[in-house]
Parts: structure tokens; sequence; C-alpha cells
């Protein structure tokens, strides 16, 4: 049985935290015990993770350097998060394997995710990243970087960047090769190094692609069993934060479909794993599973959280 698991940002920083090594190494550490669960109960996993803290705090810092100092573009960014996330679960989830002489190997494989040029997204960019700038500061970063903003709803500017839809996940044979051989790769971090095809070659851009979009394409050019999405909440809930609310234990494609369309699931956050559930269970027939990553194995098991069939 092969899961793919989506970690998000609380597998990675505890609630709060402002992100020091501390801080990451005990919210991974608490992430491999989970993890070591599913894997336990004779899973084969794929393992995906967010990258928004990281990648924000890396474009951040950049803005730190001397002004004389070259910027290193998002693409490479991204890289960056794959790798030191990557590394973090690989070396956690390790000693954790091996401390329940569970025999796996963990891979971290940096991964190209290819878009489409004529992706909407190109012409009205979406996604915010980094900090919020001033009119000013924006309107310099804006002529320097040809970085594009949009005015935030606290106030100020924040630069905005693409969000495509992920068309094809470049390195899946090199993580099926992984499987098998008894390894766990860790893939699609932060959604993917976005890439597209122009002049019969591929260049890597600055875009973000959602995390849970990249990890539903991946479980179906798998071909997984399983779509399981591990985040901070116990469920999907309907009325989410009103009184009225309501947390879905089971729901079928068509249903979700209908509360998509009523507004319940807001992108940015509930909305892209929604979109994710769907779009896995809709084309391979699997479930999705979304619910609390401490309880990640009852997740599974479908004891607690959202269950998403056809
Ligand atoms: P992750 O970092 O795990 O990808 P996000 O923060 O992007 O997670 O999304 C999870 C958040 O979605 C929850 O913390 C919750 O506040 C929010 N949310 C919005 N709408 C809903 C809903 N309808 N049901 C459950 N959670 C929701
Ligand atoms: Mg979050």
């Amino acid at each position: 049985m092969l899961a793919v698991v989506a970690l998000g940002g609380n597998a990675l920083l505890p609630p709060g935290s402002r992100g020091n090594p501390e801080d990451q190494w005990r919210a991974v550490n608490s992430t491999s015990k989970s993890l070591s669960d599913i894997i336990a109960l004779g899973y084969d996993i794929v393992i995906t993770h967010g990258n928004g803290p990281q990648v924000g705090y890396l474009m951040e810092s950049f803005e730190y350097l001397p002004i004389d100092y070259p910027r290193q573009t998002l693409d490479l960014a991204v890289a960056m998060t794959q790798a030191w996330i990557g590394f973090m679960i690989a070396h956690s989830l390790e000693k954790e394997i091996v401390s329940r002489g569970l025999r796996r190997r963990v891979a971290v494989v940096p991964t190209r995710v290819l878009v489409s040029r004529d992706d909407p997204e190109f012409l009205n960019p979406t996604k915010p990243i980094g900090r919020i700038y001033t009119d000013i500061e924006a309107k310099l970063l804006a002529k320097q970087h040809k970085w594009v903003f949009r005015e935030d709803p606290r106030g100020g500017y924040r630069r905005v960047v693409p969000s495509p839809r992920p068309v094809k996940i470049l390195e899946v044979d090199i993580i099926r090769a992984l499987l098998s051989q008894n390894t766990i790769p860790i893939a699609v971090g932060g959604g993917g190094i976005p890439v597209i095809l122009e002049d019969g070659e591929l260049k890597s851009i600055e875009a973000v692609i959602d995390k849970d979009s990249a990890s539903s394409l991946l479980a179906l050019e798998l071909g997984a069993d399983i779509l399981v999405i591990l985040t901070d909440v116990p469920a999907i809930a309907l009325n989410y934060g009103k009184p009225n609310q309501q947390w879905l234990r089971k729901v079928k494609v068509e249903q979700l479909k209908r509360y998509y369309e009523q507004g319940h699931f807001p992108p940015g956050s509930m909305g892209p794993k929604v979109l994710a559930a769907i779009n896995f269970t809709e084309k391979s027939g699997n479930k999705t599973v979304i619910g609390h990553l401490e309880e990640a194995i009852r997740v599974l098991r479908g004891e607690s959280g959202t269950i998403v069939e056809v």
C-alpha cells in the first residue's frame, strides 16, 4: 500500500515560533514519530511538505544583504528550502526508524514540476510572498527586480508571484525507483521548483506551486492508494469558525464539490487541500484523508479527520 503524506506548516514549526533551529527540530522530531507510526503499519510512503514560512524567511533575508550583493531568485530559494526541510525530516526520521527497528532508508529528492507557459497565473499573479513593504519600497523593488506588488488588506504592499497549476512531476521516475529500493522519498517540497518549457528547453522560474496541488498530482502519477493531508485542524469543517461549524467525517467528491462552490474553503488554506482531495480521489477512485498531524495514524485508519471518497 502506497500513501502520499503531505505535511503542513505545523509539521516543521511549532505554532507561534519565529523559526529558530531548536524549535524546528522539536517540531520535526515529533513529526517523525507520526510518520513512523504510519510506516510501522506497513505502508510505503512518500513525504511531501510545505515551505511558506521558510521561503519567505530566505527571500526576506536576501533583502538585508549589502546593496551590491546579488539577490538569489525565488526558484533557487524554493530549491534551498527543499534541501533544508528535506534534510531535517530525513535526518530525524532516519533516527526514529532505526530506533524502532524498521528497515528503510530516507532520501531527499529536489523536485522540479513542469507548469504551462500559458497558465493564466502568469498574467495575473495571486500568491503573496515575503513581508509587507511600504509604498516607496514597493515602487523601488518593482523597478529594481521587476517584482509585482499588490496592496495588502492590512495596509502596505506585498510581492505577488504566479501560482501556476502543476502539470508534470519531472522526477517521478526517480521517486518510483527509490520506492522500489525500500527507500522513503521526500519530494515536491514547497510544491516543487516550477519549470517551463521554452524553445525546447526547461527553465526554472520565479513562481510557487501549491504543495497540496503538487502532492495530489504526485499521488496520481505514482498510482498511490491513498492521499494523506496532515495539517493543524482535526478535519474539514463546514462554516469554519462560525457558531454553526460542523466537522465533516466522511464526504463524497460530488458533495465536496458543492460545498467548495458554496465557499466553505478559503484560498490559501483549506481551499487547496479540498481541491487536491477532489482531484486525486475523482481521478484515482482512491480515498483522500485530511486531519491533524498528531492523529496521523487514526486519520489514516479513518478514525479521525475527514475521509473523501468517490
Ligand atoms: P498547512 O500549513 O497545513 O498547509 P494551512 O494553514 O494552509 O495548512 O490550512 C489549514 C488551516 O485552514 C487551518 O488551520 C484552518 O484555520 C484553516 N481553515 C479554513 N477553512 C477551513 C475549513 N473549512 N475547515 C478546516 N480548516 C479551515
Ligand atoms: Mg498553515
